[in-house]
């Protein structure tokens, strides 16, 4: 029905579309140089040809079988298609491409084109032993789409990309069903055309598929105001080696516990998510989005919670605290509360460096004129400064935009992670500092001391989301080594600390060792018991979710 949008290309090294440039404005590099420290001279990741990938471990018989399935043109093995399969997006897998290293690659990319296909994709791959790693827009940043082949003669990346169809969109009900591998601006753009928007807005956006979005949980920028991906999803179609499940899209259910619930964030583990029903809404008529000061990080919660549980919620909010705020600030361009100017402004004000809040209301005019008033007054109550709407429309302009400077950090020899959890309010303070902690002392111990950031996001009532953004030069040679220091520290305070090992991100390979801690020894057994009823050649994702 929607036209069909083939994947859009990506950076096989990096993000986002090669057409696409931004470079690090030189004030950006002044304030590096003197904060972390960053190379003489920019290092360019290495020549496509130069990325180096084992010959395919795949029988031509199998090859034969997959191409009899999905057709000749289906089935890629050439070296430029396995590479831009070798890898999600996290902070390692870029170092590992840049420097033309993959950890591996898949032996084949397979491009199924409907559920025919999927289904004897996946009976092939059992039968022959070949593990399979459903492919969405590839955006991973926990390892999700590595390509390990466990016990198996080889590994297929099943690239989800022929399957973004828009299949029935029943306006009545205010549901769309799609094919898995549409892509959310697809979607949105069909949406769009028709007065409709299903708001699910993750960083990754530009690229992420709507069955990734449902395998890992994802929390777009807007969930405060639209819901997580779980809250969107109504029914979906599950391909699992053992069998399809078909789940319908009723408003809601007391048949049992909720199967849908355990298939979405099963990461490919279990089997393919190839059909969603979603929930849309009406697209919004305006879109309001304005900064707000407080004085500390700790105002700032309180004022979020004050929102949160007095039935104020903006559609977006973000409260960046005292490092985060300085460092916006600093590196602000055109448009935003402007460096200088914003510190000599909030001083004037006794807002000392401050915290900078964003909300977003997005609506028809009356109703979000309604909502912001009381947000606002809310805000005020609680010892906000309301800065106007420049600070919040620059970073609605832009916040697409931070994944395209981290490839630019990296050039010029800068570490740059993000992680995240989800904490209860009475926590969050605490959580903040243990996990800031950490990571600051995880940099320090390697010698390479840097920035430690963080914001909290996405609320709801009884607690919120807090997301670190950390900075420090390279160890060069060793960026692995320092990457996974500070990434096992990290997860340490934060499983010590009482957060969740991921609020959206996924588990992935990169949480799996703390899965455990999160859910007990018998919650991972009943994983995988259903990973065995499932799944029982064990040919889905492996290593992954559950370890
Ligand atoms: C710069 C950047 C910003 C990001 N910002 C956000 C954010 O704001 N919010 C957020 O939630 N996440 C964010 N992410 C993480 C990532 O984009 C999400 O996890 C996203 O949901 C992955 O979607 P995808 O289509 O790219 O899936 P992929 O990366 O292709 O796959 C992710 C996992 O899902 C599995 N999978 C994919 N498709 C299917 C399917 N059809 N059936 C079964 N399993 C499948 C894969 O095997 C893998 O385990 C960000 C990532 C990057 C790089």
């Amino acid at each position: 029905m929607a036209e069909a949008i083939g994947p859009p290309t990506m950076r096989w090294w990096g993000w986002g579309d090669p057409a696409h440039q931004l470079a690090l404005p030189s004030h950006a590099l002044r304030f590096l140089r003197e904060t972390v420290g960053i190379a003489a001279t920019p290092r360019p990741p290495v020549a496509l040809g130069r990325v180096e990938v084992a010959p395919s471990a795949l029988s031509e018989q199998t090859a034969a079988a997959l191409r009899a399935i999905v057709g000749a043109e289906g089935v890629r093995e050439d070296h430029a298609e396995r590479v831009a399969h070798a890898a999600g997006k996290g902070y390692p897998d870029l170092v590992r491409m840049r420097a033309g290293q993959p950890e591996g690659a898949p032996d084949a990319v397979v491009l199924p084109g409907d559920h025919a296909q999927v289904r004897a994709v996946i009976e092939l791959c059992a039968r022959v032993s070949v593990a399979v790693v459903p492919w969405g827009g590839g955006t991973s940043v926990v390892g999700g789409v590595a390509p390990l082949r466990g016990e198996h003669a080889a590994v297929l990346a099943l690239d989800m990309g022929r399957m973004g169809e828009v299949l029935d969109l029943d306006r009545e009900s205010r549901t769309v069903t799609v094919q898995a591998g549409m892509r959310a601006v697809a979607l949105e753009r069909y949406l769009a055309a028709r007065g409709l928007t299903l708001g699910h807005f993750p960083q990754s956006y530009e690229y992420v598929s709507l069955g990734g979005c449902a395998a890992t949980r994802s929390a777009g920028q807007a969930s405060t105001g639209y819901g997580r991906i779980e809250q969107l999803v109504l029914g979906l179609r599950f391909a699992a080696p053992a069998g399809d499940i078909d789940l319908a899209a009723v408003p809601a259910s007391a048949a049992g516990p909720e199967l849908r619930r355990l298939l979405v964030g099963s990461e490919g583990t279990l089997g393919v998510i190839d059909e969603l029903a979603l929930r849309v809404r009406s697209a919004p008529s305006e879109r309001v989005y304005e900064g707000v000061f407080f004085e500390d990080f700790t105002t700032g919660v309180q004022a979020l919670r004050a929102l949160a549980q007095q039935g104020a919620t903006p559609d977006v909010a973000r409260l960046s605290d005292e490092a985060e705020t300085r460092m916006s600030l600093a590196l602000a361009g055109t448009g935003g509360l402007k460096g200088r100017l914003g510190k000599v402004y909030l001083r004037a004000r006794g807002y000392g460096d401050g915290c900078l809040a964003i909300l977003g209301f997005e609506g028809e005019g009356k109703e979000i004129a309604r909502r912001r008033g009381q947000a606002l007054q809310i805000a005020r109550r609680e010892g906000g400064l309301v800065v106007g709407r420049s600070p919040g429309e620059a970073w609605r302009s832009s916040r697409f935009s931070a994944p395209y400077l981290r490839d630019e950090l990296l050039s010029w020899g800068v570490m740059v992670e993000t992680l995240e959890t989800a904490t209860q309010w009475s926590n969050v303070p605490a959580l903040h500092r243990a996990v800031g902690t950490a990571i600051a002392e995880a940099l320090g111990a390697g010698g390479t001391p840097g920035l430690v950031m963080c914001h909290v996001s996405h609320l709801y009532e009884t607690g919120a989301s807090l997301y670190f953004t950390f900075l420090a030069r390279q160890r060069e040679g060793a960026e692995i080594e320092q990457w996974r220091a500070v990434k096992q520290a990290a997860s340490r305070a934060i499983v010590r600390g009482g957060g969740t090992i991921t609020h959206h991100h996924a588990v992935g390979r990169d949480h799996a060792p703390w899965l455990e801690d999160e859910l007990g020894r018998t919650g991972v057994a009943a994983l995988r018991a259903l990973k065995s009823e499932l799944d029982p050649a064990g040919i889905m994702n492996p290593g992954k979710l559950l370890g």
